[in-house]
């Protein structure tokens, strides 16, 4: 399979026009707290509410006639996936683990795809997605190792280039790298001077453990403020971790405790509500993890958040995640 290069992400761009690529950067106003110039890439505002729907769209687009399409996900690829399906009246199929919030279930369904819940992680969701594939003749479109999506989501780098074109730092989320891959390759096609460095949660970051094996690795699945960014990259990952290797300059990752300071941060000062697993890039800054210098952009992926875990974490209350607890901490306590 050939990987996709910054003219697969200019066609990409071409393909999501007027329907994904309408999303605002605008400067945060944690600038002057931090010392450096923030530019937040605010993916929330995408009709389907992350950004998944650039990967989604590009890939339903390359589809001739098919019966239908399937994917497992961790919640806003299906929801994409559901919507760019509508879109042409195909149907849709989204398989997700127990581990997937309610709130993004109920996302899905409304969109009128079919969901299945299946197993207790990301891997046996995937799984569930192929066979079913095979059984009802139905196309999967995989959430990250995939030409089409990596060069539907390195759209939000060209955007972000095309209004700041002097960015020197792209802060970007890591779970399986679709993500990451395709907005490195083609910033870094564009200024091959620039720093993009991935950013994911401590616990069960696959990607990362991956890199330092040099092959696929799988984790245990936990559950994380940053739920989509849960999930393995696939022990046949043919794509992403062979791109995340050469692209991105460095992984870096986030505890609990610091995700949850990053969404108190945006929503006080920014006023923004968003998922853990999209300030990552604020709470490295934030934490100190990376040196708060010159311009900066990070991606605001997602704001399908479970709203009560929402306003517990910004009110400051405590937290439990699986086994673990995250004691509450008020904002500017
Ligand atoms: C999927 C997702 C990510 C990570 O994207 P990958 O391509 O899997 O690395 C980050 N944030 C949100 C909100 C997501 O839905």
């Amino acid at each position: 399979m050939r990987a996709p290069d910054l003219s697969d992400v200019l066609a990409a761009a071409r393909v999501i026009r007027g329907q994904a690529d309408a999303t605002p950067m605008v400067p945060s106003a944690l600038s002057a707290r931090l010392g450096c110039d923030l530019w937040l890439k605010l993916e929330t505002c995408q009709p389907t509410g992350a950004f998944k729907l650039r990967g989604a769209l590009n890939a339903v687009a390359g589809l001739g006639a098919v019966p239908g399409v399937i994917c497992c996900s961790t919640g806003n690829h299906g929801r994409a996936l559901a919507h760019a399906a509508r879109a042409r009246g195909l149907r849709a199929v989204v398989c997700m683990s127990s581990l997937v919030p309610q709130a993004k279930v109920d996302g899905i369904r409304a969109l009128g795809a079919e969901v299945v819940i299946h197993g207790h992680s990301q891997d046996e969701a995937q799984a569930e997605s192929a066979r079913r594939a095979r059984v009802e003749g139905l196309v999967e479109v995989p959430p990250f190792d995939d030409p089409r999506v990596i060069a539907g989501q390195g759209t939000i780098a060209l955007e972000m280039l095309a209004q700041q074109p002097d960015l020197d730092t792209l802060l970007v989320p890591l779970s399986g790298g679709g993500l990451a891959a395709g907005m490195a390759l083609a910033a870094r096609a564009i200024r091959p001077d620039i720093r993009v460095i991935g950013l994911t949660m401590a616990r069960g970051a696959a990607m990362q453990a991956s890199l330092v094996a040099g092959h696929p690795v799988e984790l245990p699945e936990v559950e994380s403020l940053a739920d989509s960014l849960g999930g393995g990259i696939g022990l046949d990952n043919r794509l992403t971790l062979a791109l995340c290797r050469r692209h991105l300059d460095e992984v870096i990752l986030l505890s609990e405790e610091e995700i949850r300071d990053a969404m108190q941060a945006l929503f006080h000062e920014d006023r923004l509500v968003a998922e853990g697993a999209s300030v990552v890039g604020i709470a490295a800054l934030l934490s100190g993890r990376v040196p708060a210098r010159g311009r900066i952009g990070t991606v605001i992926t997602g704001r399908n958040v479970d709203m009560d875990q929402f306003l517990r974490v910004i009110t400051g209350q405590d937290l439990q995640l699986g086994e673990v607890i995250v004691k509450g901490k008020r904002y500017g306590a």
